[in-house]
């Protein structure tokens, strides 16, 4: 059975690449952190083809429990997608940034890059099939400011795409990553969408399905010759 892992699977940009998976063929594993609720509903919207899968992508321990228990338990199936989208903000001027800040920011998005592909590699290695797309942000290629810890994050995750993508090529493994700019989901939910949209070329966010089209083409297929790409989804701003 073909499986595919979505890391922060209950809401915004996961769970709408959840349904395109799904949608898809995919058995789609969903994770999530705390929010059962959504990651149930999720679950609902695409009609029970997978399973949650709760663990926190910032903690290595829980991922070797949780994520390698599944893979032992399941050899016949296989995880041929993984997307690493699970992400948080926690924005502050450098000057008044706290240390817990910038751990929890850098753990979140990306030292969770390693550890959840790292368990899932193994198995596409010997399969020699693997799509690995990671969510990365506008502010990992352009720094924004106010989000040091979050723009090194997402620019450390852009690095280790390109980086991985050329250790893997021979495999038949692309990875990949999108890069939105401002989406409508929780996560933009305190920001001024009237006064941000006069700085984006079309004139508004983007919606969470816009970037899960994207992430259903990397994921296919057919898109076996791209890899170590950033592929910006932002209404035009300019990175
Ligand atoms: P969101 O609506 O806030 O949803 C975040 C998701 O990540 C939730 O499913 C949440 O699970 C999960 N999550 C958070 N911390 C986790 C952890 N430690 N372990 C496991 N799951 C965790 O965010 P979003 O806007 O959809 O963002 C998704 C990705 O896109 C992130 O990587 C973000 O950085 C990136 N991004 C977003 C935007 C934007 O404008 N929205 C722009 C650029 C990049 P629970 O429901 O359990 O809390």
């Amino acid at each position: 059975m073909k499986c595919a892992l979505v890391t922060g699977g209950s809401r915004g940009i996961g769970r709408a690449i959840c349904l395109q998976l799904a949608a898809r063929g995919y058995y789609v594993l969903v994770n999530y952190k705390s929010n059962k609720e959504e990651a149930e509903n999720t679950l609902a919207q695409i009609k029970g083809k997978g399973e949650l899968l709760q663990f926190d992508v910032a903690d290595k321990e829980q991922i070797q429990e949780v994520l390698g228990g599944w893979i032992a338990a399941n050899e016949d199936k296989q995880v041929e997608v993984l997307v690493n989208n699970a992400g948080i903000r926690d924005d502050s001027l450098m000057a008044w940034m706290g240390e817990e800040q910038w751990d929890h920011v850098l753990k979140t998005n990306l030292d969770s890059f390693f550890y959840v592909t790292r368990i899932v590699l193994n198995s596409m290695l010997a399969h020699k099939y693997g799509r690995i797309i990671n969510i990365v942000s506008l502010s990992g290629i352009k720094g924004l400011a106010g989000q040091t810890n979050y723009s090194a994050a997402k620019a450390g995750v852009i690095g280790a795409t390109k980086a991985l993508a050329q250790e893997v090529a021979r495999q038949g493994i692309t990875v990949n990553a999108l890069a939105p700019g401002f989406i409508k989901t929780d996560m933009t939910e305190g920001l001024d969408e009237k006064e941000m949209k006069a700085i984006i070329p079309a004139k508004r966010f983007g919606l969470p399905e816009e970037v899960a089209h994207a992430a259903a083409f990397f994921a296919s297929p057919e898109a076996a010759y791209i890899t170590g790409q950033v592929l910006s989804i932002n209404g035009g701003l300019y990175t």
